[in-house]
């Protein structure tokens, strides 16, 4: 396993090698405003849509043949289309079977930190080795603006206070990760008008508490959401976030908002092929 071949991790990787991502996380435990899970469209280029979903089984299954495939693929990742803790039995038996049958190959998970940090001793053990949190604000007023609400147990929490208590998980979940020496990216979604005045702030935070990679990610109108109004930052303003950025924490700028179902090089077009065969494994 050679983690500078992680092609999300490391710029000179991402046209030699691949990663695919195994949708076997249906359901979200929190609400983000800017996020509508239920449209899925196979030209669609973003977080939280898959065409199938598969259990750890069918995952396997599928990656099998995958592998047999694309030889290029380094990666293998859980990224939805829901949170992957919010589904941990799955999330966690998937990687289980996946480090069985291919010892070699780099584990990653993408989340929005709110149920990570119990998981992340039985992550080590499986020797995921790269974790990414989606980390929008470190002021609960302005989480208020960003996320409708967030399951907690058996409760719901809303508005400052579910901000907070997410904050405070991220940060917790986040100084675990570091402390097991794993490798931590902070995806940040840049909301115009919303956050994108304190997008530095929270990379200055983030730096602070040892992240290895920070993703300043221009925001993309997701229909349906309740921030679907909103317009994208402009290329400039992303360009001159990511240099102030930049400042406390190396920035990736070559992300291409994967899908929870993509899979080969970062940018490549979904291949009809896969397409099917994710879709025959599936349910
Ligand atoms: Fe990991 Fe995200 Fe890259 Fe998928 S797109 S392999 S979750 S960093
Ligand atoms: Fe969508 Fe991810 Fe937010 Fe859940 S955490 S609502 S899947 S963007």
């Amino acid at each position: 396993m050679n983690l500078s071949h992680h092609p999300c991790f490391n710029p000179g990787s991402h046209r030699r090698f691949g990663r695919i991502h195994l949708p076997v996380a249906p359901r979200c435990n929190v609400q983000c405003k800017f996020c509508n899970r239920r449209f899925d469209c196979v030209n669609e280029s973003r977080p939280g849509v898959t065409s199938a979903l598969l259990s750890p089984a069918q995952a396997l299954d599928y990656l099998e043949k995958v592998m047999a495939r694309r030889p290029e693929i380094r990666v293998v990742g859980i990224a939805g289309p829901g949170d992957p803790f919010a589904n941990a039995d799955a999330t966690l038996a998937t990687f289980d079977l996946v480090r069985r049958r291919f010892p070699d190959v780099m584990l990653c998970v993408a989340t929005n930190g709110l149920e990570l940090l119990p998981h992340i001793e039985a992550l080590h053990r499986l020797a995921v080795s790269h974790v990414t949190l989606t980390v929008n604000t470190i002021d609960p007023a302005i989480g208020a603006q960003v996320y409708s609400w967030m399951r907690v147990g058996k409760h719901v929490v809303r508005a400052e206070k579910a901000a907070a208590l997410l904050l405070e998980r991220q940060i917790a979940a986040i100084r675990a990760l570091k402390a097991r020496d794993m490798i931590v990216k902070i995806n940040a979604i840049i909301l115009p008008g919303i956050n994108d005045h304190h997008i530095v702030a929270i990379a200055e935070r983030m730096g602070q508490l040892g992240v290895d990679l920070f993703n300043s990610m221009p925001y993309h109108p997701s229909p349906g959401s309740a921030l679907a109004h909103l317009q994208p930052p402009a290329a400039a303003q992303v360009a001159a976030i990511r240099a102030a950025a930049g400042r406390h924490v190396p920035q990736m700028a070559h992300c291409t908002r994967c899908r929870a179902d993509a899979v080969g090089l970062l940018g490549e077009a979904p291949s009809a092929e896969l397409t099917d065969l994710l879709q025959r494994c599936g349910h």
